[in-house]
């Protein structure tokens, strides 16, 4: 064989080494395996980097949003206002307690839930917000708390993308809001494979969390071998679920987080490689974060400048990156094109304009701690052969 290609460079890769294998390896040798001390350093861990507030490992973000809706009292009958460019997790929880997602539009330049379209979406029904910091850059949340205020609604973060982001400043984790939910799936900022942290200043609302976490047991595994209680005596005060993450997946998130620095500044350092490469080009960039804030880079998202009247640029792009070996995604097919979403809310595309638009054109391109500097240049390559599709 001669001359052969490089290598397929994936969408994404998990950045993981030798430290990563080390901490499983002990966790498994401790006997312990699941939620124990592990889990609690990683708690502890990852509360002393966002600076405040009570951290409550779980098995996903979803788990993690569950369990947040659940805590702040949403039920059948209620509706829960949720952006339509999104994950279906984002709006899944909320059908899981037999409440109702209202989706609404992004704003154009950042793909961001928009706060005007979250004010004309509230009704009586309405008890919370969910909103998603796409990408990693940080949604305007000073206009989501105002309407939160005004109509007495709970805010709830999605905040998988969003790790490490800062918003005026301040860690997303640490703002005004009831909740806030990370994700450590195979493909975030940092990843315990499958995984989530909650992050809530609200002391009832990370106890009813705490207890609906583990089987609605009035204390975990870690506390009933603390404590002076006898081991066998627990009780059960709800129907909770099983939410709790183990001591392995533990072991490499602490480790992960004393990398997410490192891996946060490679991220910008990525980003700001392709927004000068791609200056020239007639692609829609993504938004930068204000100065004094953070972009946390979880994906690197461009469309066409005239997107919506050439739906067929995508396909085209899309396929000529495959040819170069090069590996893409999209984020998201909004939810109101999602055939439960569109079907069970009779879901118009007209109602979402923005998100419609940007949909049309949307291209994720590979950014990650993963990547070389070569693996960058490769991309740029392929984009500027490419975009003209
Ligand atoms: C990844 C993701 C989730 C789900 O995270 P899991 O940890 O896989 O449950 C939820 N919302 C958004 C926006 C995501 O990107």
């Amino acid at each position: 064989m001669q001359d052969s290609a490089p290598p397929f460079l994936p969408y994404s890769r998990p950045d993981t080494g030798q430290a990563e294998i080390d901490a499983v390896a002990n966790a498994i040798a401790s006997g312990w395996v699941t939620t124990g001390p592990e889990t609690a350093a990683f708690e502890r861990e990852f509360g002393q980097y966002l600076g405040s507030g009570h951290m409550l490992a779980v098995n996903s973000a979803t788990a993690g949003l569950h369990l947040a809706l659940e805590a702040i009292g949403i039920g059948s009958g209620d509706e829960v206002i949720v952006p339509t460019m999104t994950f279906t997790a984002t709006a899944e929880v909320v059908r899981y307690l037999g409440a109702d997602p209202v989706m609404v539009d992004c704003d154009t330049a950042t793909l961001n839930i928009c706060p005007q379209a979250v004010e004309c979406a509230v009704t009586p029904r309405t008890k919370a917000i969910v909103v998603v910091h796409y990408g990693g850059l940080a949604c305007d949340m000073d206009a989501i708390h105002a309407i939160a205020r005004s109509h007495g609604l709970k805010v709830i973060e999605d905040a998988a993308h969003a790790f490490p982001t800062r918003y005026r400043g301040r860690l997303v984790g640490t703002l005004q809001s009831d909740v806030t939910v990370f994700s450590f799936y195979a493909n975030k900022t940092m990843t315990t494979g499958e995984g989530g942290m909650i992050a809530t200043r609200d002391d009832e609302l990370a106890k009813r969390m705490r207890i609906m976490r583990l089987h609605g047991i009035d204390r975990d595994a870690f506390g009933r071998f603390q404590s002076r209680t006898p081991a066998w005596h627990y009780q059960v005060v709800a129907p909770g679920f099983k939410y709790n993450m183990t001591d392995i997946a533990a072991a490499m998130g602490r480790v992960q987080l004393g990398r997410i620095d490192a891996f946060a500044a490679r991220r910008n350092e990525l980003a700001d490689r392709y927004r000068k490469a791609f200056s020239d080009l007639p692609l829609v960039l993504p938004a930068y974060a204000a100065d004094g804030d953070a972009h946390a880079w979880h994906i690197y998202a461009v469309r066409h400048r005239d997107g919506a009247v050439r739906p067929e640029w995508r396909d085209r792009f899309i396929a000529g990156l495959m040819d170069d070996g090069i590996g893409t995604s999209v984020h998201y097919i909004p939810l109101h094109r999602q055939p439960f979403w569109r079907d069970r809310y009779d879901l118009q595309a007209s109602n979402f304009p923005r998100a419609d638009e940007a949909f049309a054109s949307l291209v994720s391109l590979p950014l990650y701690t993963a990547m070389t500097d070569n693996d960058a240049e490769r991309v740029i390559a392929s984009v500027r052969r490419h975009v003209a599709a």
